[in-house]
């Protein structure tokens, strides 16, 4: 009986912790759904980002690599600098998109600023400034975060 009564009671607690946790969810919800017209880009950016799940694979500037196009110039024209993080995407995201690729760039935000012969669809190509570290990244399928302009 006591046993009984105890767990009763803790039942009575489970149930309030969801009720309060619901009435916090659902104002929320209002909250973002009236501001949302007039918002700052800032302030709606999580509903702005969309997990895509991609085949990553890793490029650098050498011959190898680029063959015909190892002119250190990526397709929309950024002259190449040692260090730089970028990647090559298919046409349907646009020069500039922002992504996260885990493990790239430490996992912060890299632009598409480059095309690839064979990057098409949900292929992705990280840029690296030596052959190594491409070699070394291999092929990662990943779920990539694109920021949706
Ligand atoms: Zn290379």
């Amino acid at each position: 009986m006591q046993l009984k009564m105890n767990y009763g009671f803790v039942s009575v607690i489970v149930a309030a912790i969801a009720i309060t946790c619901i009435s916090i969810c659902d104002f929320g919800t209002v909250y973002a759904s009236k501001r949302s017209p007039e918002t700052t880009a800032d302030s709606i950016k999580p509903h702005q980002w969309q997990t895509v799940r991609m085949r990553v694979t890793a490029y650098c500037p050498c011959p190898l690599c680029c063959g015909e196009y190892s002119d250190g110039i990526t397709a929309n024209g950024h002259k190449i600098d040692p260090g730089d993080t970028f990647v090559a995407a298919d046409k349907r995201y646009a020069f500039g998109t922002e992504m996260i690729i885990a493990g790239y760039n430490n996992s912060q935000l890299v632009k598409v600023l480059d095309r690839g012969g064979t990057i098409i669809g949900n292929r992705l190509d990280v840029f690296f400034n030596t052959h190594q570290k491409a070699v070394n990244w291999g092929v990662k399928d990943l779920a990539v975060k694109v920021y949706l302009n």
